[in-house]
């Protein structure tokens, strides 16, 4: 009978299934890549189980029966020499059958590629596989065949199996061992790998890489008690626990009739210490005990670059321990992924991962735990928004936060890692945190005219500020380099006023926000609104002067220019180049349009308000600006007054930042201009006026295009 009942488990009620594709990929990168630290794939499983722990825990508190089939909650492992495999079993929520077959290979993870990449990019290495959600599959660093037998409350047992290689089977178990409740993950060890047998080596590894799980860990550890027995003694009427002692002074002889007797027996030994970290005081953990709890908690390799470990006592009491990476993930700004950063715990008993109303997404870097004795054990998702002793928590958190970064921004080197990595969410925080904002502002970090390799706080900025300037400049754009030389700087350079690179597109965001610092108002080199002191009297006598020179050429060039220009005025600010175009005070600036051209989903009638209005400021100081100006007034009409205005107008695009919306048009203007420097004449080749637009044609059709935008 029995024969008959195995039969039928490995026959007719086994089904096949094929790996997802890319989690096969992944598989035979597992097991065909040499790679020497596979110890992972323990600590990995250990995390599976606590996890299934957490579930199971977390389900009980509103429905206590939940726990019936295996009230103990545990996780054991399971050595055996003479099968040569090493099992994992914990009493965690288990997995139904469709749990298995989604879970465990047929339904793609996102990381699973990411992972992959990543590996061949060199960028990670295999023991990162936990931070990209395919943890699992490392068991196969270690074992040639896996078997996954597990039992959920609202399904039978089953059983999953697989050598790799393709595919995997699922069996309903109505033959093996019960287990109540959880799973029982078997690993048939590689040959070369059955140090994984040796109970030091579970227990070194238990202690390096899974000291802080929360449940206990056993190990069946076998014990070897060597036993004397009088010779005199029957060795069959040998009983358990019938062990004569002798002491010291004991006869001689009736030691000789002793014989020693090897006895083996086996027994849970537990092997983890349990006691939550964030329990203890925090000058009595060691930095290295930080790590190794910051490892466990984010499958992080490296150690920490940061940790803050405080309770908040009083009115409401908790404990938390927050940590900064020394990287960001490579899914920092996935918003598909739900980040998986602060762990809650209420009175010791984990509650959620991922507790969003902990922090705000701009902290969502930060990861840790906090403990609160104050929320209800059986508190849900749903009841979490409303709840005020979590709000005064979060604030809390935000505040040690800010105050860890301050922390770190005492070392310099620290800091640049830390800049390097988390800048962006800082300026998040600047942006959506109008609480700390001020605060937050002294984190930044910005190249500047003055600042060289280094970069300059506003703090510093402002120490270095000249006598008489009143605002921070600043810049924004794509790069650096698209900034340093740029016409707007060329006033403010001369004056000495040192301007802020922001070439991050999140600092357009940000700075919007920010609006001053320390009382002073951060003012954009590329708005209007830039007002710059001349230096004396007669310079501004002069310039005032100048201004009404050129009234007339500025009411010229805007007929020319018609709607692509608000207004055309003289400059204040550009000093070498013959013009420039400034954006609105409050509208985007070309940087930020370029943005939002790049943001496939804006809202189009947003863009249509927002958009640059542009202005076009020239410098009467200007050769080209001076020639102009003549020939406007001996001809408003002239040709090449026009087709130059239309030149100057696109080249100030590029230099200010936009970008050309017909460059072929721009390009067939550059072309007569270069007719003209090398005395071609027009008439003479008549084939090629067909590749250029007549002036008003191309001026036509631009304006279409614009309205378009
Ligand atoms: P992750 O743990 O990041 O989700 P893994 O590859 O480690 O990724 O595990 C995949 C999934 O398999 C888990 O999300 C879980 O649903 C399931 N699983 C793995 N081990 C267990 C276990 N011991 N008990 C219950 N479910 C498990
Ligand atoms: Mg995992």
């Amino acid at each position: 009978m029995a024969s008959a009942d195995v039969h039928m488990a490995g026959g007719p009620e086994t089904e096949t299934f094929a790996f997802q594709a890319e989690i096969n990929q992944l598989l035979s990168l597992i097991i065909n890549t040499f790679y020497s630290n596979k110890e992972i794939f323990l600590r990995e499983l250990i995390s599976n189980a606590s996890d299934a722990l957490d579930k199971i825990r977390f389900e009980s508190l509103t429905d206590k029966s939940k726990l019936d089939a295996q009230p103990e909650l545990f996780i054991r492992l399971v050595p055996d020499k003479a099968s040569k495999t090493l099992s994992i079993i914990d009493s965690g929520v288990g997995m139904t059958k469709s749990d298995l077959v989604n879970n465990l290979g047929t339904i793609a993870r996102s990381g699973t590629k990411e992972f992959m990449e990543a590996l061949a990019a060199g960028a990670t290495d295999v023991s990162m596989i936990g931070q990209f959600g395919v943890g699992f599959y490392s068991a196969y660093l270690v074992a040639d065949k896996v078997v996954v037998t597990t039992k959920h409350n609202d399904d039978e047992q089953y059983v999953w199996e697989s050598q790799a290689g393709g595919s995997f089977t699922v069996t309903l178990d109505t033959a093996g061992e019960r287990l109540g409740r959880g799973t029982k993950i078997t690993l048939f060890l590689k040959d070369d790998q059955l140090e994984y047998l040796e109970e030091r080596r579970l227990k070194d590894l238990v202690k390096k890489h899974s000291e802080f799980i929360s449940y206990p860990i056993y190990l069946w550890t076998e014990k070897t008690t060597e036993k004397e027995i009088s010779d005199d003694e029957d060795e069959d009427d040998k009983k358990e626990g019938d062990v004569e002692e002798l002491d010291d002074d004991g006869d001689k002889n009736k030691e000789k009739k002793k014989k020693k007797v090897k006895e083996v027996s086996h027994e849970w030994v537990q092997i983890n210490k349990q006691k939550p970290i964030w329990l203890r005081k925090p000058e009595e953990i060691t930095r290295e005990e930080y790590a190794s709890f910051y490892k466990s908690l984010t499958n992080d390799w490296e150690d920490h670059l940061a940790v803050k470990h405080f309770s908040v006592e009083g009115q409401l009491e908790f404990k938390a321990i927050l940590f900064v990476p020394r990287r960001a993930p490579f899914d920092l700004f996935d918003t598909r992924k739900k980040l998986n950063n602060i762990k809650l715990y209420v009175r010791r008993v984990f509650i959620m991962d991922n507790c969003e109303e902990l922090i705000p997404e701009w902290l969502s870097f930060v990861k840790g735990v906090v403990d609160s004795d104050d929320l209800p054990l059986n508190i849900s998702r749903e009841t979490l928004q409303q709840n005020k002793i979590l709000k005064v928590i979060r604030k809390n958190l935000v505040k040690k936060c800010i105050e860890m970064f301050f922390e770190i921004a005492e070392n310099k080197d620290d800091y640049a890692k830390f800049y390097d990595a988390f800048s962006k969410n800082i300026k998040l925080g600047i942006h959506e945190d109008s609480q700390n904002r001020a605060k937050l502002a002294d984190l930044l970090r910005y190249h500047s005219t003055k600042s060289g390799d280094e970069m300059t706080s506003l703090k510093d900025y402002v120490t270095r500020m000249k006598e008489g300037q009143k605002d921070i400049y600043y810049i924004t754009g794509e790069s650096r380099k698209a900034v340093e030389n740029s016409p707007f700087l060329e006033r403010l350079k001369r004056k000495g006023y040192e301007v802020l690179f922001m070439v991050d597109a999140i600092d357009e965001y940000a700075v919007g926000q920010l609006k001053e610092y320390d009382g002073k108002k951060l003012v954009s080199a590329t708005k209007e609104g830039l007002k710059l002191d001349e230096d004396d009297e007669e310079a501004k006598k002069r310039r005032e002067e100048r201004k009404k020179q050129f009234e007339d050429l500025c009411k010229v060039i805007k007929e020319i220019l018609g709607d692509r220009v608000e207004k055309v005025v003289v400059s204040d600010r550009i000093v070498d180049s013959p013009c420039c175009l400034v954006t609105g005070e409050y509208g985007w600036t070309a940087n930020m349009e370029r943005i939002m051209k790049a943001q496939a989903l804006r809202d189009s009638s947003m863009s249509a308000y927002m958009a640059s209005k542009k202005t076009m400021e020239i410098n009467p100081d200007n050769g080209i600006m001076e020639e102009l100006r003549k020939r406007a007034e001996a001809d408003r009409n002239d040709k090449s007054v026009k087709d130059l205005v239309m030149l100057l107008f696109e080249t100030a695009l590029l230099t200010s930042g936009f970008s050309l919306d017909d460059p072929n048009t721009f390009a067939a203007r550059i072309h007569r201009m270069l007719k003209l420097g090398l005395n071609i004449d027009e008439e003479a080749a008549p084939e090629d006026d067909a590749d250029m637009p007549a002036l008003d044609e191309g001026a036509a059709e631009e304006s279409k295009m614009e309205e378009v935008d």
